[in-house]
């Protein structure tokens, strides 16, 4: 008897508690088959892509794919059919798939693919969550963990990653790479006579000013401090000396922004500049580094408010 009563409310509750659980679910589910027809979607869906369910069943499944994406996902499907077994799981956590809404933006999904069969063919039932805020959260964390937050620039792990990115470009295909280290000069005077918040404006305006003078291919950082790193992707050490010297010259230039209160003198930013050049496979990120630090003190004992080279690389 209870086997029976078990029985009756497979058949009669069963499938409307299918039903609700996929019209309530809030990934969004669609169906469609070997012909890449969609059969089926949810309510999510129909948030999610924008259409009305009415505008999706028995349309190519191409809609809600972006352009660039449709052959990788029909290969996918493809490999997913030919598959031997009836039933696969399919998800992807390395590659951001993207779809398409009715507005025609892209959006990065998260994407796992059921294949199954029954007397009408092979179905794939996608089951389709946004990444939108996640990846926006990704991208935010990203910025916050390589950002110096007083200046805005790269802080030192960002610096340090991009540089070994650039050396293996470098040892790849042989253009010249160059490296400036940049000091701030007798910057514990400035604060002492300034005060700090003065010297936190000096330093935002000091990478403003570099920024100004540099390329976009260029790769600043701050090292710490009142310390700057600029790696000079194909730039010899001749012309690295030019940026440097530039850099060194606006820097004395501008006018840095002064408290009105400050009787005590002109406030003037200086910087010291060492320079070295990348010139055997023995080069490292730190060997070029500990270089133009040899010369940056160099420039600091040589009067500040000036350039020294490594000449190894002339
Ligand atoms: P030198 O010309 O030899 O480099 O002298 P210096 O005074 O610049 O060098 P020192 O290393 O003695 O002092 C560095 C100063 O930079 C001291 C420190 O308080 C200041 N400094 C470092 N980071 C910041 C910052 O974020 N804000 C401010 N306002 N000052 C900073
Ligand atoms: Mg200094
Ligand atoms: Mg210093």
């Amino acid at each position: 008897m209870a086997t029976l009563q078990a029985a009756d409310y497979s058949a009669r509750c069963i499938p409307r508690l299918f039903h609700e659980i996929v019209e309530g679910s809030v990934d969004a589910v669609v169906v469609a088959n070997e012909g890449h027809t969609i059969g089926y979607v949810n309510a999510a869906a129909e948030t999610l892509f924008g259409y009305r369910r009415e505008e999706l069943v028995g349309q190519p499944l191409d809609m809600l794919i972006p352009r660039a994406d449709r052959r990788h996902r029909r290969h996918l499907i493809e490999r997913l059919s030919a598959s031997p077994t009836s039933r696969f799981l399919y998800s992807d956590h390395h590659h951001t798939f993207y779809a398409l809404r009715a507005s025609g933006e892209a959006f990065p999904v998260e994407i796992s693919i059921l294949k199954t069969k029954d007397e009408l063919g092979v179905r794939f039932i996608a089951f389709v969550r946004d990444l939108t805020r996640q990846k926006e959260l990704e991208a935010s964390l990203e910025r916050l963990a390589s950002t110096d937050p007083l200046t805005g620039t790269r802080n030192r792990r960002a610096f340090l990653e991009e540089a070994r990115k650039e050396r293996l470009r470098w040892r790849r295909f042989g253009e010249p790479l160059s490296l400036a280290m940049i000091d701030l000069d007798c910057f514990k005077s400035i604060n002492d006579r300034f005060g700090h918040v003065y010297g936190d404006q000096a330093l935002k305006h000091f990478v403003t000013t570099v920024n100004s003078t540099i390329r976009e291919v260029d790769i600043f950082g701050r090292w710490g401090g009142e310390e700057f790193a600029l790696l000079l992707p194909a730039t010899c050490l001749r012309n690295a000396a030019v940026v440097a010297e530039r850099i060194r010259a606006r820097v004395q230039a501008a006018t840095p922004p002064r408290e009105p209160r400050c009787a005590s003198g002109c406030a003037q930013i200086t910087a010291s500049i060492g320079v070295s050049t990348f010139v055997s496979d023995q080069d490292t990120i730190e060997s070029i580094i500990n270089r133009a630090d040899r010369m940056l003190y160099m420039a600091k004992s040589s009067g500040r408010n000036c350039v020294c080279l490594d000449t190894r690389g002339d």
